[in-house]
Parts: structure tokens; sequence; C-alpha cells
């Protein structure tokens, strides 16, 4: 089921579109060559006890998770790109790292990405990032009174389709509320003009990802980490924003 949230409902979740937005400020500023991603996992669980706030991770197990997530953070790096579960791992020159944080504060959720190189970053991985971003930016663009879902899917996989990248279908944005994954599936592809009418007071995470030579996945033996079929590296960029007469908001915009 949609739903709406009134206007002061969308002003009772900016707190947790701003915590989520601090957290990934600051796990941006830390993670660096020699960096540990359990360190990087620590750090945001420090955050969310300073702040009160709620892992919305930690305990989450879906039906294609082989156990609860146990960590409240997701950290992919290279050839992986979503639900990468924090290992002991340390950060070398050039990796790709995907961080996607998602908490709950005065009971709602917000939930963000960000990609990133750190040291020296290889051409082709800044390109992918931009073009996660663009993606990004276009789906957000989208978000208007007036469009339908369709019309959020077709700007997304528009930016991936210019760049000849192939599109994945499997994981997708979401409704996104008192818990982190609602109604509506926010496919990364679709059709303009169909689907769900946006209306005022939709909140939705739009999160669009793509590997570099593959849009084929697997499941890595850890259970959750989710690489690409042939080792290429992946970006992911995602936003929660609430849909307004006055167009989008981006609740987890960064400073
Ligand atoms: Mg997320």
């Amino acid at each position: 089921m949609i739903e709406l949230r009134t206007p002061a409902q969308i002003e009772q979740m900016r707190p947790a579109g701003r915590f989520v937005a601090e957290v990934l400020t600051r796990l941006s500023e830390a993670a660096d060559v020699g960096v540990n991603l359990l360190d990087l996992d620590r750090l945001a669980h420090d955050m969310i006890r300073e702040r009160g706030a709620e892992s919305c991770y930690i305990d989450y197990h879906p039906s294609f998770g082989a156990m609860p997530f146990g960590h409240v953070l997701c950290t992919s790096v290279n050839d992986a790109v979503l639900h990468g579960l924090p290992h002991d791992y340390t950060l070398r020159d050039g990796d790709l790292v995907s961080l996607d944080f998602a908490a709950s504060v005065d009971g709602w959720v917000s939930d963000s990405a960000v990609s990133m190189v750190v040291g020296t970053p290889r051409e082709q991985d800044l390109r992918l990032i931009a073009v996660a971003e663009d993606a990004l930016a276009a789906g957000i663009g989208a978000a208007q009174v007036g469009n339908r879902l369709g019309d959020i899917s077709f700007a997304i996989g528009n930016v991936a389709r210019e760049h000849g990248l192939g599109i994945n279908l499997q994981f997708g944005g979401h409704g996104v509320g008192r818990t982190m994954h609602g109604d509506p599936h926010v496919s990364n592809d679709g059709r303009p003009h169909r689907g769900f009418p946006l209306k005022p007071g939709l909140v939705i995470a739009i999160e669009p990802w793509f590997l570099q030579t593959t849009d084929e996945i697997y499941i890595d033996s850890d259970g959750w980490t989710i690489k690409s079929a042939d080792g290429s590296r992946g970006a992911h960029a995602e936003h929660t924003i609430a849909i307004t007469e006055d167009g989008p908001v981006i609740l987890t915009a960064r400073a």
C-alpha cells in the first residue's frame, strides 16, 4: 500500500534525513586508504548511539538475506555494489567504495548512499560514479506532481543508456516511512507516463546503481554482498526525497 505523508509529517521526517546525511558526510571523510570497513561501521554505530537513533540494518533479515545483517552500514567495495557486509578489509589505493546507510530518528526512516574512490582514482571509476549521481539527479528531477512513477524510472534508465550501461532491475528504490522498505518499488528503468501518479506526500528512496561492463550479479558467499558477475566495479547513489507541490525535497541532502 502506498502511503502519503502530510506536510507536517514530512517536517517530522527531516531530522532522520539530516542525521543520515551527517553520518554519510562523516564516513566519506573517514573512508581512506588504510581504513578498515569495520571501523567505518563502528563509526556509524557510535553516531547512532550518540544521536539516540535506531539502525534499520542491524536486525534486517529479508528473504534474500542469509541471516540478520548484524551491522549498521553497507560497505560495497569494487566489484561489490549493494548490501556489502562490512568485514575485516582494509581499503587500498584506488578502491571504489559505496556506503549505504539508513536509520530511524523520532520514528521516521531515511536512507541514502554515496560512492567514492579512496586514494588515486581511475578515470573509469569516477565516470561510473558520475553516471550514478547523474541518474539520481535525473530521477529526482522527474519526481514532480503530475508525473508518474514510470517517469522517474525512465529518467534513471535513460542516463544509463546514454552511457552504454546495462541496467539490472532486481533491486531499486522504494517507499520510505516508518520502516525502510515500503511501496512503491521505484525501478531503475521503466516506461514514461506509466505507473502510480506522483502525488504530494509521497516519500521515496531513489537509488540507481550500475556496473561497468555487465548487468548481471551474484550474492557473495557472505550471504549478503551483491557483486558483479564479471568482476567489474559498481557505483551506487541514493537519496530519500519527498514529493511536494513545490517539487521534490531531498531529505538526505548533504551539506
Ligand atoms: Mg539505502
